[in-house]
């Protein structure tokens, strides 16, 4: 029998999760469905801390993200001011605090926290904090206040932000947003382009000097929406050496699946792989693809490919990649070595 799989899923809201919906995410998925209606609040849970260590998923990024009030979903706790914003995800940041006492979860600020995760010999589950929208930064100096407490990639946008064009909204960086790229240059940050308008998108990356991904986004080729990404998006990441996450989200997967029908096993990995394939192809290699399923991220393992259950699956996403034809070497860096290899360049020793 071969090893598992070292999985990254460089995408999960799990503090919004606990702290919004009430999801524990030290339960069992089973447990968590067992304890909601059956349909789940935000769709049906996906993932918990014994099936990501089930899966052998070793690191997961762990997002601080608050909802504007302009955000439909009544059960979101909303923000209105900058000041406000950066309270909720404060809140968040605590609760990663508060997970990481658990002898199973620890948070992952530096390559020494890496290594420690990658080489545990348990399965342990290493959290590396992820700003989803970049409005709780009331002004770019705080950049450095947030980087002391742990949070190692940002993403500008979601919906447009004070920063960043975003989901829905086109346009450019705000003169703010400028100053934000040079004050996450000078931190260190990663910088997350997921969510960000293409305008917006192309100036980030003229003025940001850092590393660049994009934790979960597909390719818009297929999905002509922008929230995915375009051909030259893919190409400007690439030539960054990038990584991009692959969503485990039907809706982003195939073109209007949710309008025309949303049967769950009209989406399958072979999808995943298809939208995977085409940035192979524009990059010429499989170093820039990732994992960044988004799971319990607004949708529920109803609105995921077939062969998704919980998130422990996802170990057969890699039999897939095998079955389609890819090396074990290509395959166990699409898993979470090239997501490691981001990881050991920008993490601060
Ligand atoms: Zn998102």
């Amino acid at each position: 029998m071969t090893a598992p799989y070292l999985i990254v899923d460089a995408h999960e809201d799990i503090a919004f999760n606990a702290i919004v919906l009430g999801r524990d995410p030290r339960r069992a998925v089973q447990e968590t469905r067992a304890q909601e209606p059956p349909k789940g609040v935000d769709g049906i849970a996906t993932s918990g801390l014994p099936n990501l260590l089930a899966g052998n998923v070793r690191i997961v990024f762990a997002t601080l993200y608050v909802s504007p009030h302009t955000n439909p979903n009544p059960a979101n706790k909303t923000y209105q001011t900058p000041e406000e914003a950066q309270t909720l995800a404060q809140e968040q940041l605590a609760y990663y605090a508060l997970l990481a006492a658990d002898p199973r979860i620890a948070l992952i600020t530096s390559r020494a926290d890496l290594k420690r995760i990658v080489e545990s010999p348990e399965p342990r589950l290493g959290l590396v904090i992820l700003m989803e929208g970049a409005d709780p930064i009331v002004k770019p100096q705080d950049v450095g206040k947030w980087h002391e407490g742990g949070v190692r990639l940002i993403g500008p946008a979601w919906s447009q932000t004070r920063y960043s064009g975003g989901t829905g909204k086109p346009g450019p960086l705000t003169p703010l947003g400028k100053e934000l790229m040079r004050e996450m240059t000078r931190a260190k940050f990663i910088l997350d382009t997921s969510h960000m308008a293409e305008e917006s998108f192309m100036q980030a990356l003229d003025l940001f000097e850092g590393t660049v991904v994009a934790s979960h986004s597909n390719v818009r080729k297929f999905v002509p929406t922008d929230r995915q990404l375009s051909d030259d998006m893919i190409r400007a990441l690439v030539k960054r050496d990038g990584v991009i996450g692959a969503v485990f989200y039907n809706q982003f997967l195939r073109h209007q699946w949710r309008q025309n029908g949303a049967a769950k096993n009209a989406v399958t990995f072979a999808t995943v792989i298809e939208h995977m394939k085409y940035i192979c192809d524009l990059a010429g290699s499989t170093r820039h693809c990732g994992i960044g399923t988004d799971f319990d991220g607004g949708f529920g393992m109803e609105a995921t490919p077939k062969e998704i259950d919980t998130v422990s699956d996802l170990q057969k996403y890699g039999n897939a990649l095998a079955d389609a034809g890819f090396t074990d070497a290509d395959i166990r860096g699409i898993m979470g070595g090239n997501w490691l290899r981001v990881l050991e360049r920008a993490l601060p020793a």
